[in-house]
């Protein structure tokens, strides 16, 4: 798998989670009120649901610099490049896309 594609990947995800938290909870998270177990249970799934979409940005933060960030020059040999089924070439060593 490409970067690009695992990146393509974590946005579908996060997108999935995002719209998931707006139809159950919206935008912001209800103010809690005791005693109340349908209250409890929305903050928790949406708080989980927050959590889940910021490790998804902070995992998509570690995969970008690669390829955009640092631009990183692959100096893996020839042989180690390889064409994925969307012809586009990547190296099989860094991942990078070429
Ligand atoms: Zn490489």
């Amino acid at each position: 798998m490409t970067v690009k594609k695992a990146i393509s990947h974590i946005d579908l995800l996060i997108q999935d989670k995002h719209d998931l938290k707006m139809k159950m909870i919206g935008p912001v998270l209800p103010l809690p009120i005791p005693g109340d177990l349908v209250n409890r249970f929305d903050r928790a799934m949406g708080s989980m649901l927050e959590t889940d979409i910021e490790w998804l940005q902070s995992i998509k933060r570690q995969l970008l610099p690669e390829q955009h960030r640092t631009k990183i020059v692959c100096k893996h040999p020839k042989k180690d490049h390889d064409v994925d089924p969307n012809g586009q070439k990547y190296c099989t060593g860094c991942n990078a896309n070429l």
